[in-house]
């Protein structure tokens, strides 16, 4: 399998169990043939001196700064057989998210804190999991056994939680040829809650058992501890003189934190190094350690003084018996190389039953899909642009819900799509916060088409019109981050406002007037982009932002003021033919189709962020060229008349595509004749009704 982990450290064990959990696991998937990549959050206290393993031997490493740099690896998470994110990742909500939008297969997480995690979570605390992660989560693997991965299941939700006990190398911890030094010695940091028992199971059989030797290895012991003279103290005990240690030791004691105790079944590292070292260990007592060692014959379970008495006064030989019977339990189930099995399995189902999932999707329609079929929201659906794209979606064979507030939008443009099965229609206006039928639904992919987008039209109600691309992108990129969908803004090429760049790069920062009568519209959809991309780099959504240059096409309405849509319909019905100005600022018109086409090119895109992404057609050209252009295509006799220019007409408009054309390998196809032709034609036979209508005025002038 190509396995990605995302985890705490692997470069430095300082101060974190992690690195060595990880370096164990993965060195026995390494050598299983399994290929590794480690991501490594870069961080102070992990780098220079602290990195005791820089350049593994048996995966790869690399570092990354924060999430937007993690983006890099987004294909090498895309594909992977599986990934999994450790707890105590850095942003670990954000880089889950992240890795489960942009990971094809199943997404892990891996616990080695448990019952912090959990405490954590019961207090609101969501620094490295939510709790609404759990279940979206394919499989979680977890330090704790027991009834803590039933609570998991059932509780949370979690499809699949799995005990993944830390382990032992039998090879770096073995029996050695070492006197005995220690008739009990104890490692660990100090820790309040651990002190107690400490006190109780050693410093208190010191004070009564004069002459027998202890010993208390670990860093933080308050100054004010009153230990007794048969206690020796090791402030630092380097990884690798473990072994050494607990063969210098006849027995070591077990005492276990509080959250752990309380959870049940969480072996700590020492019990199984201890043990692999053939130690014989004396442990506190908690629910699920006689799962792991059997009580008197491997292990020696104590609560008091007087249990640690009998136990000291053991034979020599008894202890060797019970440390070797240890030593063979680990040999027998608690090996990097059995945690290895553990996780091989289990990924293996999770891959399993990720593929059935996608396999039980049944095809809904008779076209030919090209992908699997994926439950798609388009927002403004029932509007010139976005009922093209239902129609195109579910040509391709998926399932499409279209929502939309009919305020530009017609129920006729839907007349293909509501006859389908695959179609679902929304009557709701995205200011306004989602219903249940919504917000409940899992979606693959969201498209936000919905904002009125002629200027007469999003100048009539510009405050709904600015609430339509914040309030209502926010509402989708919620539902985005929760369903875990990709989501794709329709931005505008109006961000540009009137520009004095020519033609306009997506790096151009615009020249939008913030206080004119288009505002409501450039603004919001500024806005609309800011939203996107703060989710995305926060790791809440997977979002691609597009800005439409004019496009035009069959379903523009007649009545909705833009220059094609008036211009075809003034000429065909024999109308006066209103050019706003003097005709001479120019537009580029991009056909329909191949709009559409853009939009799920660039929903498909999978590689990392590539930021906006202009879509349109770069051939430009006057108003007055336009009308000429269909005034000789129609055949009509329609006379030019003069109107003010709105406020803040842009003078210049032309879409630099070289991104579009680079990073989704998409160019317009329609010469702008032909679009026209295709686009007269439509009206001619579908919009005839409308030849007597009154056309709007142009506003703001
Ligand atoms: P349109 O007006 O035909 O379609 C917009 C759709 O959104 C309509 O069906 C309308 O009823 C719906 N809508 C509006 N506000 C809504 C709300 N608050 N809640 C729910 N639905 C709402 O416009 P279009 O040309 O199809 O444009 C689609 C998208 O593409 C728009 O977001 C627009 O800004 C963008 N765009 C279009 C062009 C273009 O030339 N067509 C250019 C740049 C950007
Ligand atoms: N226009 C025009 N006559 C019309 C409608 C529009 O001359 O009946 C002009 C408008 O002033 C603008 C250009 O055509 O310069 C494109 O306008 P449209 O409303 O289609 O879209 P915009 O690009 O301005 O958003």
């Amino acid at each position: 399998m190509r396995i990605v982990v995302l985890g705490l450290s692997l470069a430095s064990s300082w101060g974190n169990g992690h690195a060595v959990t990880y370096r164990a696991l993965l060195k026995a998937m390494a050598a299983r043939g399994h290929d590794i990549l480690f991501l490594e959050r870069e961080v102070a206290w992990y780098a220079g001196d602290h990195r005791d393993l820089p350049e593994p031997d048996f995966c790869r490493l690399h570092f990354y700064q924060d999430l937007q740099d993690l983006k890099r690896f987004a294909g090498v998470v895309h594909g992977a057989d599986a990934v999994i994110i450790g707890s105590y990742v850095p942003d670990g909500v954000a880089v889950g998210r992240w890795a489960k939008a942009a990971a094809r297969g199943p997404v892990a997480f891996y616990d080695i804190d448990t019952p912090v995690t959990l405490a954590r979570l019961a207090r609101g605390d969501r620094e490295y999991l939510g709790p609404e992660q759990i279940s979206e989560y394919d499989v979680y693997f977890s330090f704790t056994g027991g009834p803590t991965l039933e609570r998991l299941e059932r509780e949370f939700g979690s499809p699949a939680a799995r005990a993944l006990f830390c382990s032992a190398d039998p090879e770096a911890y073995r029996p050695l040829e070492t006197a005995k030094r220690w008739d009990l010695s104890y490692l660990g940091t100090y820790s309040e809650d651990r002190q107690p028992t400490l006190e109780r199971l050693l410093i208190e059989p010191a004070r009564r058992m004069p002459e027998r030797r202890f010993v208390v290895a670990g860093p933080q012991y308050p100054t004010d501890i009153d230990w007794p003279a048969n206690v020796e103290r090791i402030e630092h005990l380097a990884p690798a003189d473990h072994p050494a240690f607990y063969n210098a030791s006849r027995f070591t004691l077990n005492v276990t934190r509080a959250d752990m105790i309380e959870a049940g079944h969480s072996p700590s590292i020492r019990l199984f190094e201890a043990a692999a070292c053939a130690t014989p260990v004396i442990s506190d007592v908690w629910k699920g350690l006689d799962q792991l060692f059997t009580p008197g014959e491997e292990i020696v379970l104590a609560r008091s003084f007087e249990d640690v008495e009998a136990a000291l006064s053991a034979s020599d030989e008894q202890a060797r018996a019970m440390g070797a019977a240890a030593r063979r339990r680990i040999l027998a189930a608690h090996t990097p190389v059995h945690r290895a099995q553990t996780l091989e399995r289990e990924l293996a189902a999770a891959i399993r039953r990720k593929d059935m999932i996608r396999q039980e999707r049944p095809m809904q329609t008779p076209f030919a899909a090209p992908h699997a079929a994926k439950t798609i929201l388009v927002a403004g659906g029932a509007g010139f642009l976005g009922s093209h794209l239902c129609d195109r979606l579910l040509d391709q064979g998926h399932r499409v819900v279209c929502v939309d507030n009919l305020l530009t939008g017609d129920m006729a443009n839907l007349e293909h799509a509501r006859n389908r099965p695959n179609f679902e229609f929304i009557h709701h206006d995205i200011v306004q916060p989602l219903p249940a039928s919504l917000a409940e639904r899992e979606f693959d992919e969201i498209y936000n088409l919905a904002c009125a987008a002629s200027p007469p039209l999003y100048q009539a109600d510009p405050e709904h019109t600015m609430l339509t691309s914040v309030m209502g992108t926010l509402h989708l990129l919620r539902l985005a981050e929760r369903t875990n969908a990709r989501f794709l803004l329709t931005s505008t090429s109006e961000i540009y406002g009137d520009p004095e760049v020519h033609p306009q790069p997506e790096t151009y920062r615009g020249n939008v007037n913030p206080t004119g009568p288009r505002a409501c519209y450039d603004e919001g959809k500024r806005a609309a982009e800011t939203l996107s991309f703060d989710y995305d780099r926060m790791g809440k959504a997977v979002v691609r932002v597009c800005r439409i240059f004019n496009t035009y096409g069959p379903r523009l309405s007649a009545a909705d003021g833009r220059v094609v849509s008036n211009v075809v319909s003034q000429a065909l019905s024999e109308r006066d033919i209103t050019v706003f100005g003097d005709g001479s600022q120019t537009r580029s018109f991009c056909y329909v189709d191949d709009m559409v086409g853009g939009l799920i090119a660039l929903m498909a895109y999978e590689g990392a962020q590539p930021g906006p992404i202009n879509l349109g057609n770069p051939v430009e050209l006057t108003v007055n060229e336009l009308v000429e252009t269909v005034l000789k295509l129609t055949g009509s006799r329609s006379q030019v008349v003069r109107r003010p220019l709105p406020i803040d007409d842009p003078r210049r408009r032309r879409p630099d595509i070289d991104k579009a054309a680079e990073v989704l390998d998409w160019r317009p196809a329609t010469p702008l004749e032909e679009g026209l032709r295709l686009t007269a034609r439509w009206f001619d036979a579908e919009a005839g009704h409308l030849r007597n209508d009154p056309l709007p005025e142009a506003v703001g002038a």
